[in-house]
């Protein structure tokens, strides 16, 4: 059975990173669905010539996947129509905090469901991206799950709990280093160097480091050995960030982080 045809509701940055990947990885029937923007349609019927609609609840029974990348508190909405309308059809959302407990309580019983946490690398196809499985899901729904997912870059399946736990790391995460490559390219621009040329410098030096994070067997403690040399300049900086808590202030924002999105702030 094909699972084919999707049906992506929303068309703001995350929907239009996905639709990237949908579109490398041969997806050929997309359809976008925006009840509230219909610039937004044009700008993405223009980029990827894909078919679009502002009565998406009018197509859904024609649909074997439906995709939703709206704001977490349009969720509410958004599954109430779709619910009047829906008839089996997998649901997978994008959503901050929208899980399958959520889904599964506003869906008709029984729709398989997935949530995906995504980051925005999924514009480069670089995403890391979390997902945990509804009760009703199939294994020909995992299957066009990951054909999606592998579309956005790397996917690892994982609890809900581990997933709502994870998810500053991997989704915020990404906000986190630009914050630590803005300080480093303000910090080169100091030596008369311009931001262009400075932001190519830091970039190629996080990319270096993040390739050899990936590629090497090596854990981060033993290639921080390999940079800092016993009485050298790197161990100084190093002990300079020992000495202000860099390690337990970002603890801090991660655990803060998951406060947050589960209410407890
Ligand atoms: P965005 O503002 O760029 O796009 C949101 C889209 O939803 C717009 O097209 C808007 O018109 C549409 N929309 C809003 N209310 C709607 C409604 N009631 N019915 C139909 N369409 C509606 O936002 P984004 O960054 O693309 O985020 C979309 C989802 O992706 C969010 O739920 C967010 O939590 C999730 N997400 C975002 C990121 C990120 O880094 N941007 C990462 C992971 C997950």
């Amino acid at each position: 059975m094909s699972k084919e045809k999707i049906l992506m509701i929303g068309a703001g940055r995350m929907a239009q990173a996905i639709i990237n990947g949908l579109k490398q990885a041969d997806f050929s029937e997309i359809l976008v669905g925006n009840n509230t923007n219909s610039e937004r349609l044009e700008e993405v019927e223009a980029r990827f010539g894909v078919r679009t609609t502002n009565q998406w609840q009018n197509h859904v029974s024609d649909q074997d996947i439906i995709i939703l990348a709206v704001p977490p508190e349009a969720h509410e909405e958004v599954l109430t129509s779709l619910s009047e309308v829906i008839d089996g059809q997998l649901v997978l959302t994008v959503a901050a905090g929208i899980d399958v407990k959520y889904l599964e309580a506003h869906l008709p019983e029984q729709t398989p469901v997935s949530w995906l946490m995504p980051n925005t690398a999924a514009s480069k196809a670089e995403s890391m991206t979390l997902f945990t499985l509804g009760h009703y899901v199939t294994d020909e729904h995992e299957y066009y799950i990951e054909k999606i997912l592998f579309s956005i870059g790397q996917f690892k399946k994982l609890t809900e709990q581990q997933v709502h736990q994870i998810t500053p790391i991997t989704g915020s995460g990404p906000a986190f280093v630009y914050r630590f490559a803005d300080v480093l390219i303000k910090e080169v621009q100091k030596a008369g160097v311009t931001e262009v040329v400075a932001k190519q410098l830091v970039a190629q030096m996080v990319k270096g480091a993040s390739e050899m994070l990936t590629s090497d067997l090596k854990c981060p403690q033993d290639l921080m050995d390999e940079v800092a040399t016993p009485g050298g300049v790197t161990e100084k900086g190093l002990q300079v960030l020992d000495e202000h808590g860099f390690d337990q202030m970002i603890q801090e924002a991660i655990r803060q982080c998951v406060d947050f999105a589960s209410g407890n702030e």
